[in-house]
């Protein structure tokens, strides 16, 4: 069949959306003439905005504009209006199946799950994952199992040169001296579990920075303003700076690009500034990061073994030894080798 246009039905948090990133070039590559747009949440809509092998986006926004079911037919309606040949359902729910089949795409590929074989024209059975199998394979599975050609996955990021403008403009109305910056994010979201403690980031992010005459950066949601406060409160005044609450998805992507070096925890920065080629060192506890560490040569990963892990935990039933267990020495003498990579 003839195949003009294709709609991707995104995945909705920043990991996964990077993670999903090697099979969105592996379709461009299959489809090189093809309009190639996503439906996508607000939050992750500008991690498309410097990728060119994307052509455009559409909104869709279930927990604000598109709530509910109205909402849900409001973005149907979007899709439709664009008409497209073939929708890629990346996410399992059977909500993104149901959409696509609303929206009249003609053309519905996805895995069969969550009941929703009926919703698809093409339906790729999910076989169970091995164990230790990165993330960014689910989808090129998917394409692959769809017996589109794949490659091993290229979750690279590249940015307009307006994106980096932008942050350097920002960087320096927050008191950034244009020269080295440590970048710190201390929280990670949904998980309390996840997080190594904010002091010890502070600890380790001063070394670096007494040692490379930078300065630091405090990164976060605007939820994690107690987390940003305990590192601020951990750094000297003349060499910190703080961005937390204030960034855009756009912002945060041109601020990572400016780093020497991220200090960050398992969370979706993580994967942006590891897909950006940043040297990324994430601390690792509860998750596996051979199934959802940060892809590039740039990026480390520091973890402590413990039987428990990995868990599904997102609060610590016992001592949180996997994190506790990760010191700063530990983490500083790694980032110490990856900043003189
Ligand atoms: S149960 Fe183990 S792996 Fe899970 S959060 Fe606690 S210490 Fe970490």
């Amino acid at each position: 069949m003839t195949v003009n246009s294709i709609l991707v039905y995104a995945p909705s948090w920043i990991g996964d959306s990077v993670m999903s990133l090697g099979a969105v070039r592996a379709l461009r590559e299959n489809y090189p003439s093809a309009r190639l747009a996503i439906l996508t949440r607000p939050w992750v809509q500008e991690l498309y905005s410097g990728c060119d092998i994307v052509d455009d986006t559409i909104l869709y926004d279930p927990r604000g504009a598109d709530l509910g079911i109205e909402g849900f037919f409001r973005a149907a309606g979007r899709v439709r209006r664009e008409g497209f040949d073939v929708g890629v359902v990346f996410p399992n729910a059977f909500r993104a199946a149901a959409l696509v089949r609303v929206a009249g795409v003609r053309e519905r590929w996805g895995y069969a799950t969550e009941s929703r074989g009926f919703l698809l024209t093409k339906r790729v059975p999910q076989a169970p994952r091995p164990f230790g199998r990165h993330q960014s394979h689910f989808y090129l599975d998917l394409l692959s199992g769809l017996g589109l050609a794949v490659a091993e996955p290229d979750t690279s990021l590249t940015l307009t040169p307006a994106m980096r403008e932008a942050a350097r403009g920002l960087l320096e109305r927050h008191g950034w001296k244009g020269g080295a910056l440590v970048g710190v994010h201390p929280g990670a979201t949904n998980s309390r579990a996840k997080v190594w403690k904010a002091s010890r980031f502070a600890e380790v992010a001063v070394r670096l920075a007494e040692e490379h005459d930078a300065q630091v950066v405090v990164l976060g949601g605007v939820t994690e303003g107690e987390l940003a406060a305990e590192v601020q409160r951990g750094l000297p005044p003349n060499i910190a700076l703080t961005l937390q609450g204030r960034t855009s998805l756009a912002d945060l992507m041109g601020v990572l690009a400016e780093l020497s070096v991220f200090l960050t925890n398992d969370s979706g920065p993580m994967h942006l500034s590891a897909a950006l080629g940043v040297r990324t060192l994430a601390v690792f506890g509860p998750t596996d990061a051979r199934e959802t560490g940060p892809v590039g040569a740039r990026a480390l990963v520091v973890r402590e073994p413990v039987d428990c892990s990995p868990c599904v935990y997102r609060d610590c039933p016992i001592d949180h030894r996997c994190m506790e267990r990760v010191s700063a020495q530990r983490v500083y003498e790694e980032a110490s080798t990856l900043v003189a990579s």
